[in-house]
């Protein structure tokens, strides 16, 4: 049974002729589906960004929003732990000219203000479609534990409780997780809920072609997913 939050954000953006979905629009849809993100507002000035970092509460992330840049951060267009308004609107000005370098023609929807995140444990969960098998749910640690060593686990949706488990499980890294050198183990049940809600939110809106938690934070108690990327199949 589909959710109707997601469902009309999807909608929004196929009517639109996007099948990529903005990081407030898919946070908005994996919130609907109970899984924990940040909380946000969309400025559009730099004093609405300051506005809205004041009610959020310092520090705070600013990212660019636009449909036209996928990875943020290679436009230049992620600043974290801004620490007052000084900070904020300078943050603001820069990635409007950072972005602007990157892809002078890129539309900006408005600038994302969003918590900062303590750091955890970097996680990442995503789903990719199999042509074969459907959606390919993916686990695994985030940085150089994906991307180097391909240290991953895969499952296709639906999964159970014990294939969420097992996924994490089986990861070479999974020692990192329950805590090594005296850190707190990572809250392995957290991450187990969060694989199940992706793969009830997949199976349910079939027009997602590919999802990325990338990353989520993992801590001793809880975890957060700070970046959410949805692209949908095209219509
Ligand atoms: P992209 O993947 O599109 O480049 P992200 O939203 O993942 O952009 O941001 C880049 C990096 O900034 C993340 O990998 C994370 O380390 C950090 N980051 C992003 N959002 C937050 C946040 N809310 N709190 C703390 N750190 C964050
Ligand atoms: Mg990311």
């Amino acid at each position: 049974m589909s959710n109707e939050v997601a469902s009309k954000i999807i909608q929004k953006a196929l009517d639109e002729g996007r099948t990529y979905l903005l990081e407030p629009e898919a946070k908005e849809v994996i919130r609907s589906y109970g899984i924990p993100t940040t909380n946000f507002k969309v400025a559009k000035t730099p004093d609405e960004a300051a506005k809205y970092a004041e009610e959020i509460g310092y520090p705070v992330v600013l990212k660019i929003v636009s449909p036209d840049i996928i990875h943020k951060s290679d436009a230049g267009g992620v600043k974290v732990n801004l620490k007052n308004k000084n900070e904020v609107i300078k943050a603001y000005n820069e990635i409007h000219e950072n972005v602007k370098k990157y892809k002078s023609d890129a539309k900006i929807t408005g600038i994302l203000v969003q918590e900062f995140c303590p750091e955890g444990r970097e996680v990442i969960v995503g789903m990719a479609k199999d042509p074969q098998f459907g959606p390919a749910l993916m686990f695994g640690l985030g940085g150089i534990f994906v991307e180097v060593l391909k240290d991953v686990s895969f499952r296709v949706a639906p999964i159970t409780r014990y294939d969420a488990e097992e996924m994490i499980k089986e990861i070479k890294a999974y020692p990192i997780l329950q805590g090594i050198r005296g850190q707190p183990p990572a809250d392995i049940e957290a991450l187990i809920d969060i694989l199940l809600k992706v793969s009830t939110l997949v199976i349910d809106h079939p027009e997602i072609d590919q999802l990325d938690l990338n990353p989520i934070f993992a801590y001793p108690k809880g975890a957060k997913a700070v970046d959410a990327r949805i692209i949908l199949s095209k219509q």
